[in-house]
Parts: C-alpha cells; structure tokens; sequence
C-alpha cells in the first residue's frame, strides 16, 4: 500500500514514480518475455473481477446441460493445472495464489464468446460450442483467454486507460480515493457493464501474444495445438457482415492463422513431452 499525504506531495510523487518504474521493470509476459507497462495492484483488480464476475452469473442464465458443463469444467481445469505449472516453470509462482478458477458456462445460444477475467473467472456462452465442436477445440478458446489473463492484459490495459484519465493526478491518490474510476474502468476493458461481454477489443500484440501462449496451455494440458488452425478456420468463414462477439473483440485477419503455424512447433515440444 502507498501512502500519501498532501503536504509532501512531491517527494511522495517521487516515490511513487520509482515505485512505478520498479514495478514496470518486474512486470514481465510469460513465454513471450516482454515487459509489460502496468501497475494496478493484483489485490484491487482481483476484488474487483472476483465481485464482478458473481455479478455477471446472477444476471446470466447459468446452462443445465450437465455433460456441456462438465465438459467446460473437465477442460477448464486442466488448462488451469498447465497454467499453473507454466507459472511456476516461469519462475512466476508467487502468481499462482492469485488464481481462484471458476469455470461456467452460460446459456445464450445468440452469444459466440468467452472470456477470463483476472484470477481465472472464466465464463464460456453456448454459442460457442458449434463453432468450437469438441473438448480440443474448447481448449483453443481456454487456452487464448486464459493466456490474456496469465499475461494480465486486462490490468495493461486499464493501466493505460487510468494514465488517459487521470491527466496529472497522483496513481497512488487515484487508486486510494477514487476506486470508482478504477472501477469504471474496469467495466469499460471488461465489458461488464449494461452490455455483458462487450469488451474493448485487444490490440493486436496482445492476441498475438495470447494465441502464441495460450498454443503451449493447450499443448501442456495434453490437447493437440494442431487443432488451433481448424478452430480458426471456422472462425473466420462464421465472420462475414455481422462477426461474432469473440471475433469483435478478436479481430482475426488472414495473419493470425500464418503466426499461429509458426508457432506450432514450439507448442509441440511442449505436447509431446
Ligand atoms: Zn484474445
């Protein structure tokens, strides 16, 4: 926790700023190894998702197909076990306590998407189902969105987004005092606002990085990263005039496809070990 007092605003500013810098060095992406520029305490951002996430599911019809639930569950969860131990091989294990994995899968036949909000609270709409198909394909969207969150995309993201907002006030004053901006903006990137699920679209340095990691998720957890190119094949022919939610917020040009086969082979490694 930083602490603040108006009177000796400049040195705390100071303070905060090598705090800043010092957290911006740490911050670094698994796998992809690139610093990342962002500074939203793990504490704030997980009571926020965590509070959030109870929030969509009691607005949202749960599904009461057992086996399609227990299917989300069974794959959820050995994403989340290689996501773990991904963590830790990356020399990031203090990151693990941070997950509290839910998985559940929500009745909208209309909705194509998914997502995972930080601390693995994941939620998966029916309609996605036809396009995914099976267990291996449902990896491929696990793994991807899981891997935003591994990378803490959304906390990169809202970091931006407060720096836009806050003009030149303190971040430590900001954070402290105003958790409703904190918070709305947490709505706006998470999308969980009046509109469930419309999230701000990710750049795409982040999808990139997130297919490239969430290839070696699904790999580790013993699904076939091969499969990844089927899934996005079907993808894009559903695009066309009016795309799906998961293709809105993840945009998918004919590029995605060509850097996903380069990255197979470095996710085979990890699927043949
Ligand atoms: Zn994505």
């Amino acid at each position: 926790m930083i602490s603040f007092k108006k009177e000796r605003g400049c040195l705390i500013h100071g303070s905060v700023l090598l705090i800043l810098f010092f957290l911006f060095a740490c911050a670094t992406v698994p796998l992809t190894e690139r610093k990342s520029f962002r500074f939203i305490p793990d504490s704030q951002l997980l009571s926020l998702s965590f509070q959030q996430y109870s929030e969509v599911l009691k607005k949202s019809t749960l599904s009461n197909d057992p086996m399609k639930v227990q299917m989300v569950r069974r794959v959820g969860e050995r994403i989340a076990k290689a996501s773990e131990e991904f963590l830790r091989e990356s020399k990031m294990e203090e990151d693990v306590k941070n997950y509290k994995w839910e998985f559940n899968l929500i009745e909208d036949d209309k909705v194509v998407n998914a997502w995972c909000m930080p601390g693995g609270k994941v939620a998966v709409y029916t309609g996605i189902l036809p396009l995914t198909q099976d267990e291996t394909g449902l990896a491929v969207v696990m793994g991807h969105e899981v891997a935003h969150a591994m990378a803490k995309h959304g906390n990169e993201r809202m970091s931006q987004a407060l720096v836009v907002q806050l003009g030149g006030m303190s971040l430590s004053l900001a954070l402290s005092k105003e958790p409703a901006l904190t918070q709305q903006i947490f709505m706006g990137v998470y999308g969980v606002g009046s509109q469930v699920g419309v999230m701000l679209p990710y750049s795409r340095l982040h999808e990139s990085e997130a297919d490239r990691i969430g290839l070696v998720l699904m790999a580790k957890a013993k699904y076939d990263p091969r499969e990844a190119i089927p899934f996005w094949e079907r993808m894009n022919q559903k695009g066309g005039s009016r795309p799906p939610e998961f293709l809105s917020t993840h945009p998918a040009p004919e590029t995605r496809i060509k850097d996903i086969k380069t990255h197979i082979g470095e996710a085979m490694k990890y699927y043949r070990d």
